[in-house]
């Protein structure tokens, strides 16, 4: 009997030919260079740091070459699934404005001609290419029970052979076609297996665009293409989806680089011209004690890319962080070019680090505090509002009530030549700048007036301030001239430097006199520019509160 008939009897429900398939999707037509890259995630509800450095870089390049991105939900293996697993993924991408051109947008559509882009929806193409394997005499049905797989991995343990099934233990390999049509015929269950062409004595190279020439012995096992569910295993269907989806580049995490033998093996087999590759290393942390390992989902917060979404860290800020790490001579090139973006930067495979990187969430937050610096008062205000609007909606309306208020506040020592860098992150706006907003001023209040502590003499610097010298419309110079003044009127002194030169001769300086009145106007003593903040309160504002607090 026929390899063929053999194939029909395995695939009676394959409508189609290969050569069908090959032109339903027909090369892109794109303009010489354009990459083509994707992500292919399980439908696990929520994207890894290590893959959203993934998925950045995979966007980013087609974006360098008038390219296409595209993003395929990889769901054949049950155990990796969870509900709703597909929305969490673009959820994350979005929030992330890492766009696609092509594949699922939501739970229900998807866009591109190169569909369907959802793995358990493409059963029907991979079997039309692993009935052609059979036809040709490269793939065959192996009926071993689970039982037999795993006496014959007991057996090449104790002969400290390599594991798996090739050469003499893929039995079924030897069936002849009569065989196993007959084993079929009375429902014996079987999966599909590549009858490898490889010999593990030869070498084969790949060209890793990250590591450079990799060497590795041929695959010889005969690995299984399609499972007895009829789903594909990851090795065939990506081979298959990345071929017909017309993907040039591979971005994928380093875990993979071990099974690449076996996916160029199936590109050969199948006729097919195999994409580059780039293997990506890990991201990894160091723990207190100096330990690296992997960032890890369960033990690390930052690990999930919701995180950032939550705290308020800003995308563009996370994606500086993904590219300083990206690509080691980033961070020199913003530095140099800080009009710049993210956008005009060229990336380079080859400055990618092999050995993996590290991932500094300290590091990531000193760039969103310079990337908040830089942004104008509007533009924060609006950023911190969207924010809020989905995380604090006390927050929010209050930002949406005063919003020419709160964008003052948010100007205070910014657009200038060393901006304020307190703010990390959407939700640190809060504990900076609560004071400024009387629905936060009022129950009990905790005040450390620092040196002057005496409430007599903290009440005598208040009413005096208040009734003798403040007035909304002095000039900075003159607001802070009034200050001295009232300082040298109640015993302090007034010029820093004479204090020091003769500190007993005072009941404490300048200095300590703006903390009482900064204190009292915020309960804070870490604040920035007070004469700001006195002009945006308002007179009547700080009476009432320098009344509330005596
Ligand atoms: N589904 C695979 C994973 O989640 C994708 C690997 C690839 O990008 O090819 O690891």
């Amino acid at each position: 009997m026929t390899d063929k008939e053999l194939a029909e009897l395995m695939f009676p429900d394959v409508k189609h030919d290969t050569e069908y398939y090959e032109n339903l999707y027909p090369e892109r037509n794109l303009k010489e260079g354009a990459v083509v890259s994707r992500f292919a995630p399980s439908p696990t509800g929520f994207v890894h740091m290590g893959s959203l450095l993934a998925a950045f870089i995979a966007s980013k390049v087609p974006k360098e070459t008038e390219g296409v991105f595209y993003l395929r939900i990889e769901d054949t293996d049950g155990k990796r699934t969870v509900e709703n697993g597909v929305q969490g993924i673009i959820d994350d991408l979005k929030n992330f404005e890492i766009d696609i051109d092509e594949g699922v947008v939501s739970e229900t559509e998807q866009i591109g001609a190169y569909g369907p882009y959802i793995q358990s929806e493409r059963k029907e193409i991979y079997h039309t290419y692993a009935k052609y394997l059979v036809e040709q005499g490269l793939a065959y049905p192996c009926f071993c029970s689970q039982e037999e797989i795993d006496e014959t991995r007991k057996m090449q343990e104790l002969n400290k052979e390599r594991i798996g099934i090739y050469g003499s233990y893929a039995k079924c390999r030897f069936l002849t076609n009569e065989e196993r049509i007959e084993k079929i015929k009375k429902g014996e269950p079987y999966i599909l297996r590549l009858k490898s062409p490889g010999d593990f004595n030869k070498k084969i190279v790949l060209n890793d665009l990250v590591r450079g020439k990799i060497e590795f012995p041929e695959n010889d096992m005969d690995i299984v293409l399609i499972k007895s569910d009829g789903l594909p295993l990851y090795h065939f269907a990506h081979v298959i989806d990345d071929h017909l989806m017309r993907t040039t580049h591979i971005l994928r995490g380093e875990e993979w680089i071990s099974s690449t033998p076996v996916h160029l093996q199936l590109f050969q087999v199948l006729g097919f011209k195999a994409p580059k590759y780039a293997h990506l290393g890990v991201v990894m942390k160091i723990d207190e004690d100096g330990t690296k390992r992997k960032l890890s989902k369960r033990k690390d917060p930052e690990a999930a890319v919701s995180f950032y979404h939550e705290q308020g860290i800003p995308v563009e800020a996370v994606k500086l962080y993904l590219m300083t790490i990206a690509n080691s001579n980033f961070e020199g090139w913003w530095d140099q070019n800080p009009t710049l973006g993210i956008d005009d930067f060229k990336f380079d495979f080859k400055k990618m680090s092999v050995s993996g990187s590290l991932f500094d969430l300290e590091k990531l937050k000193n760039i969103s505090r310079s990337y908040i610096s830089r942004l104008k008062a509007n533009e924060l205000y609006e950023k911190a509002l969207v924010w809020a609007k989905e995380f604090d909606q006390e927050f929010a309306s209050i930002l949406e009530k005063y919003k020419d208020f709160s964008i003052s506040v948010l100007n205070i020592e910014r657009e200038q030549k060393k901006p304020r860098k307190d703010f990390e992150s959407f939700s640190s706006i809060k504990k900076h700048i609560w004071y400024m907003y009387d629905e936060y001023f009022n129950g009990d209040l905790d005040y450390d007036f620092g040196k002057i502590h005496n409430r007599e003499d903290i009440k005598e610097i208040l009413n005096t301030y208040i009734t003798k010298y403040f007035n909304e419309n002095d000039d900075k110079e003159v607001w802070f001239n009034k200050i001295k003044e009232l300082s040298n009127e109640l015993g302090y002194c007034g010029d820093m430097k004479e204090y020091k030169l003769n500190p007993d001769a005072y009941k404490g300086s300048v200095a300590d006199v703006s903390t009482v009145i900064r204190v009292a106007a915020t309960t804070s003593s870490m604040t920035p520019d007070l004469y700001e903040i006195l002009r945006l309160l308002g007179k009547e504002r700080i009476e009432k509160r320098f009344e509330s607090f005596m």
